[in-house]
């Protein structure tokens, strides 16, 4: 097992098993979550027998390094092994208020997207949540750098590793963990709806996305086939009980597909379906994939776009890209390499 999937509460309780006390935990922690070292050895500190003890029952390296790419403007794109062999990546993208990294949440994603990467490759198994840690932690070795904002955005559908999810977020928001912010945290998803009604009662300040994509059954049913089990107005219906329970504002992911889903007609019909309710339009430029028949759209089509959300005063921006050099997309550097 890996140190960094234990809470602080069931280290304590290891530790206290063994005859050590409660403070030992701390030290632990502090450690692992401030220092950030990558060895139980360096823990100076501790007492011989506890570093033994640990040794003996924890892992602390989680990931290795397979290849690294830095793009021209500063992004960060990490292919990690993990123990067992299987790949996942991990992308740092730097913006003028900070450092945000995408992590994996699985190997491989059983939603399949039709355009998406990540959802061709079927899912092996689950991250465990100190691996889905262990991608902040081994990224900022290589930057050098503070991460201070965490979007669950990269390969696998966060709400589908609920209990893992729930763990890592817990343990990076804790201010003897990594201590990142709530409101700095956010987890996207493709629009579980009974784990979006649960999520939502947790009472987390996290921030939440979800994956839209189109205003309408049509075209949401060729894009993702999980449409099919909880259809728009199912998830819009998931998104207004979520805004009545945690009152936070909730990003809706659209990626712009040439004569797709990009046209003034369902810009105009997506405007409808979001009226009057508390989110943000986060338009995302389509990375073309190989193995997908889709084209991103045009400049001047996302423009228009755009601008039809914005008079009919809907809150929307157009992401700017990064990293397009370097393939920063979900799942594209690891599909290349398998
Ligand atoms: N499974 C979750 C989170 C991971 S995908 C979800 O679907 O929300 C994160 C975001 O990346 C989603 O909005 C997804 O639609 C988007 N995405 C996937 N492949 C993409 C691509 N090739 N180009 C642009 N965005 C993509
Ligand atoms: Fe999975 Fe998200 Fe990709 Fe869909 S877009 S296949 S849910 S990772």
């Amino acid at each position: 097992m890996l140190i960094y999937d234990l809470t602080l509460e069931e280290l304590v309780e290891f530790l206290n098993k063994h005859g050590h006390k409660k403070y030992r935990a701390d030290q632990v922690w502090n450690w692992l979550y401030k220092q950030k070292v990558l060895s139980f050895k360096e823990m100076n500190n501790l007492p011989d027998d506890l570093i033994t003890l640990l040794e003996e029952n924890f892992k602390i390296e989680a990931l290795e390094l397979v290849l690294k790419h830095i793009s021209q403007d500063g992004t960060v794109k990490a292919l990690y092994s993990l123990h067992d062999g299987h790949l996942i990546e991990s992308v740092l993208m730097k913006h003028h208020y900070g450092n945000s990294i995408c992590v994996t949440t699985q190997v491989g994603c059983n939603i399949g997207c039709s355009f998406c990467a990540s959802g061709l490759l079927k899912k092996k198994r689950d991250l465990t949540s100190g691996e889905i840690i262990a991608q902040i932690i081994e990224t900022e070795k290589i930057l050098k750098e503070r991460i201070s904002y965490v979007v669950v955005m990269g390969i696998g559908e966060p709400l589908d590793n609920y209990q893992n999810l729930i763990k890592f977020l817990s343990t990076i928001n804790s201010p003897k963990g990594l201590a990142i912010g709530a409101r700095h945290i956010t987890v996207s998803t493709s629009g579980i709806v009974p784990k979006i009604k649960e999520y939502a009662q947790m009472g987390l300040q996290v921030n939440l996305a979800i994956s839209l994509h189109a205003p309408n059954n049509e075209i949401r049913t060729k894009l993702m086939k999980i449409n099919q089990a909880y259809p728009v107005e199912e998830v819009i219906g998931a998104i207004k009980y979520y805004l009545s329970v945690a009152n936070r504002r909730v990003t809706i992911e659209y990626i712009l597909i040439d004569g797709l889903n990009d046209t003034p007609e369902v810009a105009i019909e997506l405007c409808k379906v979001l009226r009057g309710l508390n989110v943000y339009v986060n338009l995302i430029p389509y990375n073309e994939v190989l193995e997908a028949p889709y084209k991103r759209s045009k400049t001047e089509t996302m423009v228009a776009f755009y601008d039809i959300l914005m008079k009919n005063k809907i809150q929307v921006t157009l992401r700017k890209e990064q990293g397009h050099d370097i393939n920063a997309a979900c799942g594209q550097l690891r599909s290349q390499h398998l």
